[in-house]
């Protein structure tokens, strides 16, 4: 299987050579096709398995933007457990849209709120938050009526963490029509919970 075939359009593709990946992973394989198609999807993924690119890549595809800075609305959002998680997906979905003109910004905690509102301010397409630091900016006003592409990553461990009243506070923010994405290490009990209150005839993928 080539990137290509799965659908990848070229702005990615030449990004993603640059960073030497030659071929698509199981997970990739599998989810690129789904997300692009706007599927709600279920997938189990270890880190390590190429899991940040199966959502970030079609994510970026689906979300790009051709619109001036002062149009842009919040289409993507980026749920992740901890702070050093959240900017390895900040790094990695900047790599991968480097040819493409979409504003991607990381919300987490220890990192002073004022800043994060002005580059919310000057207009983002994507963020990547903790969930707890996502309702903060929520809470001042961040606005998630126009967000098309949800996406909970380790969803497992941001159970483990105790996010779930978070979780089901953001959730009914969103537009009713939107597409939501669920990557989790495990299959547990929680998760499965979670899952079925906040996916809608969700594909499931196992790696
Ligand atoms: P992840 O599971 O998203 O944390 O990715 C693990 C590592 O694999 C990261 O360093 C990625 O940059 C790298 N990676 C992801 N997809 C590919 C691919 N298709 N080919 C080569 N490396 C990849």
């Amino acid at each position: 299987m080539s990137f290509e075939k799965l659908g990848v359009m070229k702005p990615l593709l030449s990004a993603i050579k640059e960073l030497g990946y030659k071929n698509p992973t199981t997970i990739q394989t599998r989810a690129i096709p789904l997300v692009l198609a706007k599927e709600d999807v279920f997938a189990t993924a270890q880190t390590g398995t190429g899991k940040t690119a199966a959502f970030g890549l079609p994510m970026l595809q689906r979300l790009r933007n051709t619109s001036a800075d002062e149009n842009r609305t919040l289409r993507g959002v980026i749920l992740s457990p901890t702070r050093e998680l959240s900017i390895q997906i900040y790094e990695d979905l900047n790599n991968y849209a480097k040819n493409m003109k979409l504003n991607i910004a990381v919300l987490v905690g220890g990192k002073d709120i004022e800043s994060q509102q002005r580059i919310l301010n000057k207009g983002v397409d994507i963020v990547i938050a903790t969930p707890g630091r996502l309702i903060e900016h929520v809470d001042k006003g961040l606005k998630l009526n126009d967000v098309e592409i949800f996406v909970l990553d380790e969803a497992d461990r941001m159970l483990d963490m105790g996010f779930v009243k978070e979780i089901k506070k953001t959730h009914p923010l969103l537009p009713k029509r939107h597409q939501t994405l669920l990557f989790s290490a495990t299959y547990s009990d929680k998760v499965r919970k979670l899952s079925k209150l906040i996916l809608t005839k969700p594909q499931f993928i196992e790696s």
